[in-house]
């Protein structure tokens, strides 16, 4: 057993991990950021396209949420990590003529033009990845290729494997769930994104039923004048998984198919496909596959802060289960214990902001808004 004792400990080294180390990070450098792949953005936020984009349609809450993470995310790369984003724009194209009646209806959020084929968006951008991760987390101490099988809370600390000693525990794991109560119900959504050549020369994003990123610049090979690379993502998949005994779920190895040359056949024709009815690109030579699972929580919105510790809080009130009302506040949390997750297919538009929010929580008490809370999902659970 180490004799350390860390003011904080993250699982997780994805954009939801290496976020909050950056925010804690202004806090204390008594951080450590723990993953099981040897690199950051090793698991889903690696695969992502990261591409930012307003999300269109009627207003909602949760539309509320993405526009305002995206506002604060776009202006928080350029500020801070400025070689990580391009922001040249998207062009979102309506899926059918009723999809383009519809986007008539909306109020967009953002500045935007109209031109034939459909609505231009200066604030989409695309964001390189694992960049980001790694220059998120420049300062912070890591441990990767350590897996954790193990977390135990006792004498005030968290236990790591029995081996790491932290006075607090942040769960960043995305789709790998084992550590998070079983109310909380993150469900994976797998997909599949490809990096292709082209000698063609896009100049902004394209968003119809996959997107097609801008032509990366620094690609351009003279030889095979094939220049230019883009990145065109995503497929969704959304697994039946078998449940183990205590309810957690049996993954299928997604980590083998990570990074490989050429992917889900299936998948990469379907992206293809897509991407040809944005824009024709006709000599596309397909060389990088990569594929990871999104953390879904079911009513789509996020998971940040404390988590209800559901065993001691029905110890206490039984009859929740019978539908009587007890306010939230008198509800046991778990104790030096926070998660970020449930980004789902937004993790580089919701990321940056709510780790922001989480850090101002732990470390000045800020309340966090209600959408976002554990307790929605205790309360829905218990009811069932
Ligand atoms: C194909 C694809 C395309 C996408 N495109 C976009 C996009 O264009 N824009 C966008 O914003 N989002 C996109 N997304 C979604 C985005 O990738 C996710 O929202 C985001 O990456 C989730 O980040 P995360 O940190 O929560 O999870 P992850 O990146 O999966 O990180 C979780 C980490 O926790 C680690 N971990 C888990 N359990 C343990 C353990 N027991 N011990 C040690 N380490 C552990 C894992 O190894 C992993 O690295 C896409 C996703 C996919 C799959």
């Amino acid at each position: 057993m180490e004799n350390k004792i860390y003011d904080y400990v993250i699982i997780g080294a994805g954009i939801a991990g290496c976020s909050t180390a950056y925010f804690l990070s202004r806090h204390t450098n008594n951080i450590l950021l723990i993953d099981k792949n040897d690199s950051v953005a090793g698991g889903a936020s690696g695969a992502a396209g990261a591409f930012l984009s307003p999300l269109l349609g009627k207003n909602n809450s949760f539309k509320d949420l993405v526009t305002k993470a995206l506002k604060f995310s776009t202006q928080f790369y350029k500020d801070n990590f400025s070689d990580c984003i391009i922001n040249n724009g998207v062009l979102r194209i309506p899926k059918n003529e009723d999809d383009r009646e519809k986007f008539k209806t909306y109020d967009h959020d953002f500045e935007f033009t109209i031109n034939d084929n459909g609505y231009f968006f200066p604030i989409g951008s695309l964001i390189n990845s694992t960049k980001l991760c790694l220059n998120l987390t420049t300062n912070i101490n890591k441990l990767l290729g350590f897996n954790v099988d193990k977390i135990k809370f006792a004498d005030n600390l968290w236990y790591i494997n029995d081996k790491i000693k932290t006075k607090n525990l942040i769960l960043c794991t995305g789709a790998y769930v084992d550590f998070l109560p079983s109310y909380v119900q993150i469900r994976p959504v797998w997909g599949q994104r490809i990096v292709c050549k082209s000698s063609k020369k896009l100049t902004h994003n394209y968003h119809k039923e996959c997107s097609v990123s801008l032509s990366l610049d620094n690609t351009y090979d003279n030889d095979t004048k094939k220049p230019y690379l883009i990145s065109i993502g995503a497929t969704h998949h959304r697994l039946v998984l078998e449940k183990k005994c205590d309810n957690t779920f049996v993954f299928p190895n997604f980590s083998t198919c990570n990074h490989c040359p050429t992917g889900c056949k299936e998948d990469t024709q379907k992206l293809l496909a897509m991407a040809n009815d944005i824009i024709k690109l006709d000599d596309l030579e397909v060389i990088e596959a990569y594929g990871g699972a999104r953390a879904s929580s079911h009513d789509y919105f996020p998971v940040i802060g404390d988590l209800v510790d559901d065993t001691l809080t029905l110890k206490e009130f039984s009859y929740l289960k019978n539908g009587t009302y007890v306010p939230s506040n008198r509800f046991t949390r778990h104790k030096n214990l926070f998660v970020l997750n449930g980004v789902g297919g937004r993790g580089f538009v919701l990321s940056p902001y709510l780790a922001k929010q989480l850090v101002e929580h732990i470390i000045g008490g800020k309340e966090l808004e209600e959408d976002i809370k554990s307790e929605r999902l205790f309360k829905r659970w218990v009811k069932k």
